[in-house]
């Protein structure tokens, strides 16, 4: 697949879905999940702490998206999504739309895996470097 041809979903994406009362109930039921399994609310970015209100979740794939008969249904796996502040997230799609290297990945997951890390090692302090 030729990596000029955006996927068509994708402006919908971002116009419709990010807005829909399906996305803000599959958001609401992520974080229940997540404080069910008992993880602490941070970002995935700089690795602070966060409240729900205070983070965004960045899709690591979006087959989980799907628009059926005019309707959206969030089918994300719960892994599929990962919690940001919203400064955070900019910075990772900035690095994945950007980056070269970034954009020849397969999959939007092995992008954002590895602009994660990038981003990691650049937002979060190494043990005992001076603050
Ligand atoms: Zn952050
Ligand atoms: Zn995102």
């Amino acid at each position: 697949m030729s990596n000029r041809r955006k996927p068509p979903l994708v402006n919908m994406y971002r116009t419709e879905f990010l807005h829909s009362r399906t996305w803000f109930a599959r958001r609401d039921r992520w974080f229940a999940e997540q404080v069910a399994r008992g993880i602490p609310l941070a970002c995935a970015g700089c690795g602070r702490a966060a409240t729900k209100r205070q983070l965004e979740l960045h899709h690591l794939d979006y087959t989980g998206v799907v628009l059926e008969q005019g309707r959206w249904r969030a089918l994300e796996a719960h892994d599929d999504l990962v919690p940001m502040h919203p400064y955070c997230h900019e910075l990772l799609h900035r690095l994945i739309d950007r980056d070269t290297v970034l954009a020849r990945n397969r999959t939007r997951r092995a992008a954002s895996d590895q602009a994660l890390q990038r981003l990691r090692r650049k937002l979060q302090p190494v043990e005992g470097s001076p603050s």
